[in-house]
């Protein structure tokens, strides 16, 4: 029979994937309803080629132009706006699975919607389980919701922990590998320019992540991101630098035993290994050719340079609202960066000083957690507007 699955941020990066690894199972898959920012004429593009029943912008000003877009299309498709919407579509009972692939803290809503309506949740929006923390991952578990991580190192680590019993799991270590970023062996990263930090060497995502890999918060996020989804404790959860990106992550068993997922970098693989789990099907990736990889590297990650990724484990550690303020200040620095507004370094700088200047207890609803979110976000934004003067 064939099964349905929902798109957030279908325009993107992993959402095009997640559509062409579907373009290639269209008896399996159908896809029912895609879902994006603001770019209607992308989404109603991309409802033409997959054939969705209904399409949605977060921006609730833009639906009169989706329609318009996707009656110029001829598409009997019908056209949604506003983040209620976008939280039924990823809360949509009548889809069996949903692809949670919008950016940033936006995403958060969406993924308690999937979680409390017991969904299957593919998981790729690491900034919501790095802000849902304890809360989400009780949620998913009280709705019965399952979910398939998306982020190339967690789809890893699933993989590898997917045979694993409770006991083994116990005294699991995890080994997070990162790319190192296109700075990895640059020594004065104050002259960075917008465009050196949005090109990554090996992937090709969107531009926060982009620039999230360029100053390893992006690790940051996977350590805060693999402590929630797989129940390990930070003083579990190391990281490796690994320029080739063959390896996609590790776990370290009690006997010695190591068990690893390696790869051609390519993210129709874990869109392909959540969408399918249990089984494996075809993604379109490239298969690996042990004859002809280049020599494997690893080296230790340096956190004089990129700080960003000592402040995340020092934020899992302080608990409470920290990671919600972390990645908020983040957000906010990042987006300030791009515009022009801040250097490169100032990133770090404005997460240690929000970090430092905003403190936050556990949030008990996905409302709080907004609040904190926004909070934090006027704090980063003060800072910044106030070192501009
Ligand atoms: P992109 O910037 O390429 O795409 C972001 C998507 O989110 C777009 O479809 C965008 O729509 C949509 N969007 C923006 N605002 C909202 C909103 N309020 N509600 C719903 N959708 C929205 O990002 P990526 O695809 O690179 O990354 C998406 C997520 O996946 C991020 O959390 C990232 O960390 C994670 N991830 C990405 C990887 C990658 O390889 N790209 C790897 C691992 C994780 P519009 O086009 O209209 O702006
Ligand atoms: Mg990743």
């Amino acid at each position: 029979m064939t099964k349905t699955v929902n798109i957030l941020g279908a325009t993107g990066s992993i959402g095009r994937s997640a559509l062409d690894v579907l373009s290639r199972h269209r008896g399996e898959w159908r896809v029912r309803a895609i879902a994006s920012g603001s770019r209607v004429r992308e989404l109603a593009e991309a409802a033409a080629a997959c054939g969705a029943e209904a399409a949605a912008v977060a921006d609730p000003a833009l639906k009169d132009a989706l329609a318009a877009e996707l009656r110029a299309r001829g598409l009997a498709t019908e056209a949604l706006a506003g983040p209620e919407a976008l939280c039924s579509i990823a809360g949509d009972r009548g889809a069996d699975a949903v692809v949670l692939a919008a950016s940033g803290a936006a995403g958060l809503p969406q993924a308690f919607a999937a979680a409390r309506a017991g969904r299957r949740m593919l998981l790729a929006n690491k900034e919501s389980v790095v802000c849902g923390g304890a809360l989400l991952q009780s949620e998913i578990r009280r709705h019965g919701a399952s979910v398939f991580p998306v982020d190339s190192e967690h789809s890893a680590i699933f993989q590898c922990l997917a045979a694993a019993t409770p006991g083994q799991r116990a005294s699991a270590v995890i080994w997070l590998t990162c790319s190192g970023g296109p700075f990895r062996t640059r020594r004065d990263l104050s002259g960075v320019t917008i465009e050196e930090a949005s090109t990554h060497p090996r992937w090709k995502m969107g531009r926060k992540i982009t620039v999230d890999s360029a100053t390893l918060m992006n690790k940051g996020l996977e350590v805060i991101e693999a402590r929630w989804l797989f129940d390990i404790p930070a003083e579990r959860i190391r990281v490796v630098v690994h320029p080739e990106s063959v390896i996609h992550s590790a776990v370290a068993y009690c006997d010695g035993a190591v068990m690893a997922e390696l790869g051609v970098p390519d993210m129709r693989t874990p869109v392909a290994v959540a969408l399918a789990w249990p089984q494996r099907i075809e993604s379109g990736a490239q298969p690996l050719d042990f004859l002809h990889l280049k020599p494997l590297t690893f080296e230790a990650p340096d956190t004089q340079r990129f700080p960003l990724l000592a402040m995340a484990y020092e934020a899992l550690s302080e608990g409470g609202g920290a990671p919600i303020v972390l990645n908020a200040a983040n957000e906010v620095a990042v987006e300030a960066f791009l515009g022009g507004r801040i250097p490169f370094l100032s990133i770090a700088e404005v997460c240690r000083r929000t970090l430092d200047q905003v403190h936050f207890g556990s949030p008990d609803s996905p409302e709080e957690i907004l609040e904190d979110d926004r909070r934090a976000r006027e704090a980063a934004r003060g800072l910044i507007d106030s070192s501009l003067r």
